[in-house]
């Protein structure tokens, strides 16, 4: 039987563009609302789908993902070219997952009811906060009660599978604060639920804030606070944790990410899209005039050890963890006589279990993931 690590897996397509910058955002996202601009990338990258001939062969039940930016600001013809260029070169072959990701004000019925007809069955809506002072002082151009009303829109539309994404750490933000927001976007009955906490990253709004000091994280046990109470209230809620920030009500986990997280081959279109297809990784340019021009992505071998490397840590990102079978036969090495040590230094720990053939991380481990991640490099 073919193994899911021999097909791409998964396609995904970024739309750089965003109604406005948010203050934390370094993600490759601009905030240009030109329709010119979006029609000509929406034609580069037909383009660019067109005339890619993949590695590998494109697993019919592959999953499709838009991501941004913000997707649902480019206008729906060309939302369509892209969709249509997609499906005829047989990379979205129907029924997929395929979520699109949105921004609430962003969106109305017409609009939602025109995506599920091009067949995006998940929507993913980054909502952050229900606060109307974080939501500003974050630069989002909703309000809570836009987020409230695109979930409702969307249900009405047809989306049976929808998720929301949370921030926490940011600065003003309290425990009750994070609490509050929370039991709103629980109330909304989502299906699966994204929390994030903040990282701030160089060069963006934020960082600048934080280093003039017209911004303050919240102190450490108050951050700390608000992990504990998402990480009590979630599963209480009936969304069980199956990776460090994601969590779902039964059958609604996002497979496009499991995808990343098991570390198969998957397809990227746009600008500073990145694609793997087991063993070289290509990144397109992430500037949209050299994008748009057609300049040639970077390519990179990635050694038998760092594929290693980074297939147990993108496994142990998730619950289920990593197979040790699996392992060995990706990588033709057994996994305790690689990592012994590491295992051994997160086991003291707390932070990572074996159970019959899967080792990964505890509860506590998955709090300080990235440390446990550093001593398996
Ligand atoms: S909407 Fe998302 S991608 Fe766009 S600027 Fe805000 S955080 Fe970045």
């Amino acid at each position: 039987m073919a193994k899911p690590w021999e097909s791409y897996q998964a396609v995904y397509v970024h739309i750089p563009f965003c109604v406005h910058k948010c203050a934390y955002c370094d993600f490759a996202s601009y905030q240009i609302y030109n329709e010119h601009i979006m029609s000509d990338y929406a034609r580069r990258l037909a383009e660019e789908i067109s005339a890619c001939t993949p590695a590998l062969p494109v697993s019919p039940h592959a999953t499709v993902y838009f991501g941004g930016g913000t997707p649902s600001v480019l206008p729906l013809d060309a939302m369509e070219a892209v969709v249509t260029a997609l499906k005829e070169r047989g990379f979205w072959q129907q029924p997929a997952e395929a979520t699109l990701e949105a921004n609430p004000g962003t969106v109305d019925l017409d609009k939602l009811q025109f995506y599920r007809q091009l067949g995006f069955d998940r929507l993913s809506l980054g909502i952050q906060s229900f606060q109307p002072a974080e939501l500003a002082s974050m630069g989002r151009v909703h309000t809570a009660e836009d987020a409230e009303a695109a979930i409702a829109l969307a249900r009405e539309a047809g989306f049976r599978r929808i998720s929301g994404d949370l921030i926490y750490g940011y600065p003003g933000q309290t425990a009750a604060s994070v609490r509050d927001s929370l039991e709103r976007l629980l109330q909304t009955g989502v299906d699966h639920v994204s929390v994030y906490g903040l990282t701030v990253e160089e060069g963006t709004l934020l960082a600048k804030q934080v280093r003039e000091g017209t911004a303050a994280l919240p102190p450490e046990d108050e951050t700390g606070a608000m992990y504990d109470f998402l990480m009590e209230a979630l599963p209480q809620a009936g969304y069980q944790r199956y990776e460090i920030s994601n969590f779902a009500r039964p059958g609604q986990a996002s497979r496009h990410n499991q995808v990343y997280w098991h570390y198969d081959p998957y397809l990227a279109f746009g600008a500073a899209a990145c694609r793997f297809d087991g063993i070289c990784r290509e990144t397109n340019p992430r500037n949209l005039t050299a994008y748009l021009r057609g300049e040639a992505p970077e390519r990179e071998e990635l050694s038998p050890e760092i594929r290693r490397e980074e297939l147990v840590f993108m496994s142990l990102r998730t619950a289920k963890g990593l197979s040790l079978a699996e392992f060995r036969q990706r990588t033709g090495s057994s996994f305790f006589p690689l990592y012994k040590e590491a295992f051994a230094a997160c086991a003291e720990r707390g932070w990572i279990a074996r159970e019959g053939d899967r080792i990964h991380l505890t509860e506590r481990g998955m709090q300080y993931g990235n440390l446990a991640f550093e001593e398996f490099l």
